[in-house]
């Protein structure tokens, strides 16, 4: 049945595929975007579908639409940008949330939340299953992401307890593809660009830091199967690949499949970086029926088939 769907951060990396998959769905999608790290150019090939809108709009203040469905996905997820004005991060991750779950309440609709493996913080436990409730710092340069992420959170399973909600929490882990920001200074693109451009590859640390990673069109099938769940499930669900690579695997992987001359540099580690990241994903598995599918290595090639396209404007032949 076609439903008018909302999505935050809709011109974001993955809410632009979201947008993209609803309305291949037969869906009537409404993307909301300050367009902080998203851009039009996500979407542009969806503007003139009949049943896609584009809306510039803060999710900090308030939304009146009329939806049956909401995917709540505005927040800058890369540590540059989300390090750029912290308190605006906190705020979109805070008012943002209440004024989606506001407007979730009046209309009586289904919402879901884009969590992430940040609320996890350093993990002491792993892998990180559900359960684990974190370690997180809340005072560093992370906070206002990680805490901002941990209150939306309890604001979603508040909203659910007071106001009988019907809430779905995903907690994402690191997501790579196509519509990456490419200065966004996440590692997957990092790398990626680095080595088209034959620059440095930029290891932080001394990169045995481990992280998985998803491929994008996993990741929004896991999202649409949440949201179909039933309505007493509500999560908190991991969503993300379980392999686990280090950063020097990364580097090591990515330069093997770009070729070229790239030489690999090490650069202080950030403060408060997770030392090991990789998602228990057996409640996936078994509510959602869902399980990545796209190896690392075909996702990498099909994300460097996107950069180069997108830094140099044409499919390089080397
Ligand atoms: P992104 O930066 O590409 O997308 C975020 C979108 O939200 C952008 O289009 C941005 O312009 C928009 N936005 C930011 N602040 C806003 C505001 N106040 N009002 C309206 N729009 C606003 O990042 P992404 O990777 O697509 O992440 C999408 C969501 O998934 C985020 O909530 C993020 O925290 C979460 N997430 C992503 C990952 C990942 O690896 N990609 C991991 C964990 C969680
Ligand atoms: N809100 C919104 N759109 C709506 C309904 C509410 O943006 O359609 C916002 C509004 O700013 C409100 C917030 O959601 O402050 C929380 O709404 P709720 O009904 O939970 O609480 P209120 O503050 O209205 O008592
Ligand atoms: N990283 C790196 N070089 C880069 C960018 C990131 O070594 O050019 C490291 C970073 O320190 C972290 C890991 O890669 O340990 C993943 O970083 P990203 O910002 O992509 O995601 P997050 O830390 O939020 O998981």
């Amino acid at each position: 049945m076609s439903k008018k769907v909302l999505v935050t951060g809709g011109a974001g990396f993955l809410g632009s595929h979201l947008c993209e998959r609803l309305l291949e769905q037969g869906h009537d999608v409404l993307c909301v975007d300050n367009f902080f790290t998203g851009t039009k150019q996500n979407v542009m090939h969806l503007i003139g579908h009949p049943y896609f809108e584009l809306m510039r709009h803060d999710v900090t203040f308030p939304l009146y639409v009329e939806v049956d469905e909401i995917y709540n996905l505005a927040c800058p997820a890369s540590p540059i940008h989300y390090q750029f004005d912290p308190v605006q991060t906190t705020k979109t991750s805070v008012h943002g949330a209440i004024n989606m779950l506001g407007l979730a309440k009046r209309l009586k609709a289904r919402i879901l939340q884009a969590s992430t493996s940040e609320v996890y913080g350093d993990p002491e436990v792993h892998p990180q299953h559900e359960g684990y409730w974190g370690k997180v710092n809340p005072i560093g340069i992370r906070s206002c992401y990680d805490e901002g992420k941990r209150c939306a959170e309890t604001l979603f399973f508040d909203y659910h307890r007071q106001h009988n909600l019907d809430i779905k929490v995903v907690r994402i882990f690191n997501t790579y593809g196509p519509r990456m920001h490419p200065n966004d200074g996440r590692v997957v693109s990092n790398f990626i660009v680095q080595a088209l451009k034959g620059e440095d590859i930029t290891i932080y640390g001394d990169g045995t830091q481990t992280r998985s990673f998803c491929y994008v069109d996993d990741m929004v099938e896991a999202f649409l199967l949440m949201m179909q769940t039933k309505a007493g499930f509500v999560g908190p669900v991991n969503v993300g690949n379980s392999g686990e690579y280090s950063m020097l695997e990364l580097a090591e992987k990515t330069l093997s499949l770009v070729g070229g001359k790239s030489k690999i540099v090490y650069q202080p580690l950030p403060q408060d970086d997770p030392r090991q990241r990789k998602p228990d994903i057996t409640i996936a598995e078994s509510k959602l029926g869902w399980s990545p599918t796209v190896p690392l290595d075909e996702g990498l090639e099909r994300t460097i088939g996107y950069f180069k396209e997108h830094l140099f404007g044409h499919e390089l032949s080397d």
